[in-house]
This record gives C-alpha cells, structure tokens and sequence, in this order.
C-alpha cells in the first residue's frame, strides 16, 4: 500500500483553520463537523487530524491512540447526535467512500455519519 497526502485538500484546510467550519467535537486525533451540504437531517463528518487519504490507509498506519480515539468519538457523536438505537434512538449509516470507484471527492479520510431519515438501501441497485 502506498498513499500520497495531498496537504491542499480540503479538509486539511479546515484543521489548519484556514476554512471555517461547523464542529461538533473535537478530540485529541479527531475532529468532527457538519457536513456542508448534508444529505440527511443530521450529516456529520469525522476526520482524523492526522494525514491518511483514506480508510485502509487510517487503519493501517495510524497509530493505535489514534484509531481508538476516532472510533471512540464517532461513538459520542452517534450519542450526541442522539442516533444510538442502544439509547432508543432511530439508527443511522456511516459511509466512508474511497478512491475513483468509491466516489471518494476529498483525499482526507473521512467517516459520514447520516441520521435523521429512513435512509433507504445500503447501496441503489444497478439500473
Ligand atoms: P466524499 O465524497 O469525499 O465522501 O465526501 C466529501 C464530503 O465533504 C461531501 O459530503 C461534501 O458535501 C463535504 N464537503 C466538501 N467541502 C466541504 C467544506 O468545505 N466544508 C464542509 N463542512 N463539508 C464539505
């Protein structure tokens, strides 16, 4: 595996601060923050601050703090964005696109979390 981090994307943009955004938590390695155009009523980006393109490249290479501090806060939002079916919540789906055939538009790993909605198939069927 070998990935290349394109530091102008535009995530990494938002971590230095150099584009606003909406948070809603932030941690030691994550940062998670509505995304600007949601597909749903609750659309929540989760981004590790380190520079991973994308899942398997994350899961691979970051750090075992890291990893654990990204799961763990995509579990607070799913609490906070009161989603959690545990806490009698309606559920939700995270989405994370990779790559040309995955429809990946920013090289910065990223977790979607969408709620809010019945969010209908997983994936649409071929026409
Ligand atoms: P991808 O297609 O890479 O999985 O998703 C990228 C997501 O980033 C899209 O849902 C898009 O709306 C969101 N996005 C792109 N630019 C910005 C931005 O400047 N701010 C925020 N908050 N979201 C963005």
């Amino acid at each position: 595996m070998s990935y290349s981090y394109d530091d102008q994307n535009i995530f990494a943009k938002i971590l230095r601060g150099e584009i606003p955004n909406d948070t809603v938590l932030e941690t030691e390695h994550t940062l998670a923050f509505r995304d600007i155009q949601p597909q749903a009523p609750v659309h929540v980006l989760v981004i590790p601050k380190g520079a991973y393109v994308c899942h398997d490249h994350f899961a691979a290479e970051a750090s075992e703090a890291e990893i654990i501090d990204f799961i763990r806060a995509s579990a607070k939002l799913c609490d906070m964005l009161e989603l959690s079916p545990g806490a009698g919540h309606d559920g939700y789906r995270t989405i994370s696109n990779a790559g040309e055939a995955g429809i990946q538009d920013v090289p910065h790993y990223h977790l979607h979390i969408l709620g809010g909605r019945s969010l209908g198939r997983m994936v649409p069927k071929p026409e």
